[in-house]
């Protein structure tokens, strides 16, 4: 498979690693630890989900393994993220911890969760995580295209994926451009406004022309883009309408409509404030 293409079942990115990123993922943040998480995940199994978005940060990881253990799915297929928390020092050690969490002996992508203390200090230890195997893959988050030429000079191989958020109302161009000439794949996290999106008119217009909802609407434009998605709830019934975005297709005028939302003024930025 070209690197950089999405398969042609339409379900997966293949990384510059050849590793295959799946297009749909369910996110986790903010979800409590426990019986909350447990249930998300395990609907989201059922529902066919085959990847899971997680972070050390997220202090949820045990959840995730402990609903992936119950779900009776085999471990090799489903996808699983987990991100460094960079207020540590060595993403070795932080990885271990990660899988003893879990209960996995591998995570599938392992990212710099944001580039806390400058972008570069972090990579050597994730490439040394990748080669002890504790990874599949690695890559970073909220890196801007100016800390990605930094990463791509200072390491021995670039990252396979920047995790940012993405939306037609945070329209990176600029990143996606510099992200796609380093093979590096976008992946949109907040892909819903973390649900502020979901209420905007034209979102909505879209959406009752298509005939589907406005989830439906902003997951299926970042697809169009190439942009695998991670949107998360917690409601079994939102998780099972988040997974239906493989079959239908927004046309021209659609997509156009929700290009013009930008307010980035497509920026090369991963974020205008970072939190760190
Ligand atoms: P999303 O953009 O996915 O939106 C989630 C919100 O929308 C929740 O309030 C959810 O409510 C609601 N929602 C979800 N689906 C529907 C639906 N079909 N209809 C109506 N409401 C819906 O939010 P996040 O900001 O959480 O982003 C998704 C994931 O991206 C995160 O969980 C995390 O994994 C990742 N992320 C990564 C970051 C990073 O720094 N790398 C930063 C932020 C996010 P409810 O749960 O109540 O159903």
């Amino acid at each position: 498979m070209t690197v950089g293409a999405v398969t042609a079942d339409g379900r997966a990115r293949v990384l510059a690693d050849g590793n295959q990123l799946p297009m749909l993922g369910l996110g986790v943040w903010q979800v409590p630890n426990g019986p909350v998480c447990v249930n998300a995940v395990r609907w989201a199994l059922e529902l066919g989900y085959r990847h899971i978005d997680t972070a050390q940060a997220y202090g949820n990881e045990e959840s995730v393994g402990r609903a992936l253990r119950d779900s009776g799915v085999p471990r090799e297929d489903v996808f699983i993220t987990t991100k460094f928390y960079p207020g540590h020092r060595d993403p070795v050690a932080e990885a271990e911890q990660s899988l003893r969490r879990l209960g996995v002996d591998q995570v599938d992508l392992y990212l710099i969760h944001w580039p806390q203390r400058g972008p570069t200090w972090a990579w050597p230890g994730m490439e040394r995580a990748r080669e002890r195997g504790l990874t599949r893959s690695i890559g970073v988050s909220n890196f801007s295209a100016a800390d990605l030429d930094k990463v791509a000079t200072a390491g021995t191989v670039v990252p396979a994926v920047n995790q940012v958020q993405f939306s037609p109302f945070e329209d990176r161009r600029a990143l996606l451009a510099a992200c796609e000439r380093l093979n590096v794949a976008v992946e949109a996290y907040s892909p819903l406004g973390t649900g502020r999106h979901l209420s905007d008119a034209t979102v909505r217009r879209v959406a009752q022309r298509a005939g589907r909802t406005p989830a439906h609407v902003l997951l299926r434009w970042c697809l169009q883009h190439g942009i695998p998605v991670i949107p998360k709830s917690t409601h079994r019934e939102r998780i099972a309408e988040n997974a239906q975005i493989f079959d239908f297709t927004l046309s021209g005028a659609d997509m156009a409509e929700l290009d013009a939302l930008d307010r980035t003024r497509g920026t090369d930025r991963a974020l205008e404030r970072g939190w760190w």
